[in-house]
């Protein structure tokens, strides 16, 4: 099916004609009012909306001549703020799907389709920009301005030395009351303002480099399928060149007139990717990401949906920017977590993203050096084409992992002495070392040694770390903060101490072991924006010898050719979660990890730390590629029955006591129970969540678990009319997770 992202003009009303809209409330309905005869009727237009003692924005759906609301309690909507409606017809559709398949509340769903400038009652501001640019002038005039008219003179001067023009703001730091005399200027003649001109079809910037074989017989491939709706799974080893694949399938779009879709995982700090478009594209795209601010977000989905600019590169929310000439939807990174809503609505962009490509009838390309096991198996099951890149076009193959057994070791900052030994190895060779740990802080455990007590978030079930710099112990779930106790608070004795390593320690180590390279740390307490992110790499890009440190946030997407060792530390904790996830995140950051590093002329080394060389997974890494383990982890899930060969949806509730919230999943399973007896579905709970308490909140869930999706859908279908009605409310919420990440 074909959907045009054209507007819909609804019919003529009738002067008693009503409207429904969608309101940003987590409740699972629309809301009628009466229109005013002159309002305007477009669906995805904004309304400012009565709404209990004061008003609300609201999205107008669509119209009708009645509605079930006793006429004496309708009210009238207060004042329409749109010109053209902010939602498509096909963007409307696309939510529609979106809040029936992860039933959730459609108002919320549609809101989220907006940036988040919209979904308040602003009207739309212009994006475009006045430049003023400017003429020519006569010595005469030029000369009265300068002796007569300083100011006019020299806002005249500095715009004659702009050769692309001035706007308000640069105007502004020239001089604050420029307004007048840039007026001024205009009547006489010696400026004029345009708008900032629109990015037509660029020529290209940098030239793209000459695809490999590999890389062109994947893109000669692809291209002859970008007609029409197919999901391409792009399985390429890292620093296989997937993102030249994506540049030149890009191109062929622009070529044809259409626009692209961009998604890569969280990109706020990292700017290397953006300026890579940059240099490629020119001015054809805008980015948008949590480090811009709502105007610019709102300015970066205005300019893409005017046509001025034809590729939006973003993270997650920015699969549902519009525009009319939608042509292909690439997601970058396509296993990565940050995919999933977790809060909020909750939703998973890339399906999303697939079914938004089927209803425009549009190709999609997902691309990972590790794929995720939902899409290996869709592969498997010809559901998706499946290319791959197996070398690197310039640089040495990645490393190998090996381990490091740090049994009988002693460690010193968390690190083996095999461990430095390399490290001062390459540092000593001029290269660059990349050293993960997931741990944030200082260290993770602070005890008392005398009564053993344990320093706990007192809002929930989980430890505080100890952050040194300020001596504080934190809470990573909450942001609870209390100073280090200097005597313990339950017995009084001193003897407190801390265990573990985070990555402040690991920083302190490596720098007194390696006094003269300098160490990079990059997590979130080291880096809250993008010009701190920029400044600290701004070592790594010279290419001179250093350390980088750091969490999760190194782990991906860089680009780094002078890092030639990468050192995984402390992946152990992994093998023994409760999360059944967990082996194949562990096999995802490991390489991951180990892929950035070898990217230039020299060979490059990775690293694991273990205390488990004899683990299955452990021997896995060192021997076997990605897809082989990834290929047997699936064969696993397939025995266990756990997803992909099953679909998971999760109730979960928190409250203020656990009591509470298992009432409400109680509840719920009532709701759930017959439609569940029926079939193939097996319901699980309530049970107390894995953390139990979180941000002084008690949690519980309810899963339930079919092989057979249809059965699954159909026990949602007849349960949820009544689970729609059970109350949330703040001191018991409810919320339900389809396609649940975990269990
Ligand atoms: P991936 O996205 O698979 O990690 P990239 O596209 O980032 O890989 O490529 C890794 C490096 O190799 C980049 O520095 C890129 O510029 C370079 N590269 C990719 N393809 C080619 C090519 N065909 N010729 C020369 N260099 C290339
Ligand atoms: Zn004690
Ligand atoms: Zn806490």
């Amino acid at each position: 099916m074909a959907f045009s992202s054209r507007d819909i003009a609804l019919p003529e009303k009738s002067p008693a004609s009503f409207a429904s809209f969608a309101i940003s409330i987590p409740l699972y309905r629309v809301f009628d009012y009466d229109m005013a005869s002159s309002a305007p009727l477009q669906a995805g237009l904004r309304y400012r909306l009565p709404f209990g003692r004061g008003s609300k924005t609201g999205i107008l759906l669509s119209t009708q001549d009645a509605t079930d609301i006793p006429l004496e309690r309708i009210k009238t909507a207060l004042e329409c703020l749109d010109d053209t409606p902010v939602l498509s017809e096909h963007m409307i559709a696309l939510a529609r799907w979106l809040a029936e398949y992860y039933l959730q509340p459609p108002g919320e769903v549609l809101f989220q389709c907006l940036p988040g400038y919209l979904r308040d009652a602003r009207r739309i501001k212009p994006t475009r920009v006045k430049y003023w640019h400017a003429l020519p002038v006569d010595a005469q005039l030029r000369e009265r301005l300068r002796i007569r008219s300083p100011r006019q003179y020299e806002l005249l001067v500095a715009i004659e030395q702009a050769p692309d023009g001035l706007n308000a703001a640069r105007l502004k730091t020239i001089n604050a009351g420029w307004h007048s005399p840039v007026r001024a200027l205009e009547a006489r003649q010696a400026v004029k303002w345009d708008w900032s001109k629109p990015a037509v079809v660029h020529p290209m910037g940098q030239a793209a480099p000459v695809l490999s074989q590999e890389q062109s017989q994947v893109y000669a491939e692809l291209k002859n399928r970008l007609n029409r709706f197919s999901v391409h799974l792009l399985d390429g080893i890292t620093g296989s060149g997937k993102t030249e694949v994506y540049f030149s399938l890009i191109q062929k779009q622009l070529e044809q007139q259409r626009q692209v879709i961009y998604l890569v995982p969280e990109i706020g700090l990292t700017t290397q990717l953006i300026e890579r478009v940059k240099l490629r594209f020119g001015e054809q795209f805008v980015s948008s990401h949590s480090g811009l601010t709502a105007w610019q977000r709102f300015q970066a989905w205005d300019r893409f949906r005017r046509g001025e600019v034809n590729i939006m590169l973003g993270t997650r929310s920015c699969l549902f920017s519009q525009c009319d000439r939608l042509g292909l939807i690439i997601i970058d990174e396509e296993h990565d977590s940050s995919y999933k809503q977790e809060d909020g609505i909750r939703y998973h962009a890339r399906d999303v993203a697939i079914k938004r490509a089927q209803m425009l009838d549009i190709p999609i390309v997902l691309g990972s050096a590790t794929p995720s096991l939902e899409s290996l198996n869709n592969c498997e099951r010809e559901h998706y084409y499946l290319y791959r890149l197996l070398h690197r076009p310039t640089a040495y193959p990645p490393p190998c992992l090996r381990l490091i057994d740090t049994r009988h070791v002693k460690l010193v900052s968390g690190c083996s002495p095999a461990v430095l030994q390399r490290i001062d190895q390459h540092l000593s060779q001029g290269s660059q070392v990349l050293v993960y740990l997931n741990r944030r802080g200082y260290a993770p455990v602070v005890i008392c040694h005398e009564c053993g007590w344990h320093a706990y978030c007192q809002q929930c079930d989980a430890r505080l770390t100890l952050h040194q710099p300020v001596n504080q112990l934190l809470c990573h779930h909450c942001g609870y903060t209390q100073g280090l106790p200097t005597a313990c608070p339950e017995c009084g004795h001193s003897d407190i101490k801390h265990y573990g390593i985070g990555t402040e320690q690991l920083e302190q180590g490596l720098k007194r072991r390696f006094p003269q390279f300098p160490v990079i740390r990059i997590d979130r307490d080291a880096v809250t924006s993008r010009d701190e992110f920029a400044q600290r790499i701004r070592k790594l890009q010279t290419g001179q010898s250093c350390l980088l440190i750091g969490t999760q946030m190194i782990a991906k997407g860089h680009d780094y050719p002078g890092i030639t060792l990468s050192v995984i530390l402390d992946a152990d904790q992994a093998l023994f979660s409760a999360s059944y996830r967990a082996g194949e995140r562990l096999v995802q950051t490991a390489f991951q990890v180990g892929g950035r590093s070898g990217r230039g002329d020299r060979e490059g080394e990775a690293l694991i730390q273990t205390r488990f060389p004899e683990h299955p997974l452990m021997q896995a890494l060192t021997s076997s590629c990605y897809r082989d383990i990834a290929h047997s982890i699936l064969q696993e899930r397939k025995m266990l029955g756990f997803p992909p060969f099953s679909r998971v949806v999760i109730f979960r509730a928190d409250a203020l006591s656990l009591d509470q919230a298992m009432a409400r999943l109680e509840q719920i399973g009532l709701c759930l129970q017959a439609s569940v007896r029926k079939r193939e579905v097996k319901c699980i709970g309530p049970i107390p969540a894995l953390m139990t308490r979180r941000v002084g909140r008690y949690r519980a869930q309810l899963c339930l678990l079919s092989k057979n999706f249809q059965q699954l859908r159909g026990v949602l279908r007849e349960a949820m009319p009544a689970i729609k009605n059970i109350p949330s409310t703040h001191s018991v919420k409810w919320v339900v997770d389809v396609d649940a990440y975990d269990l």
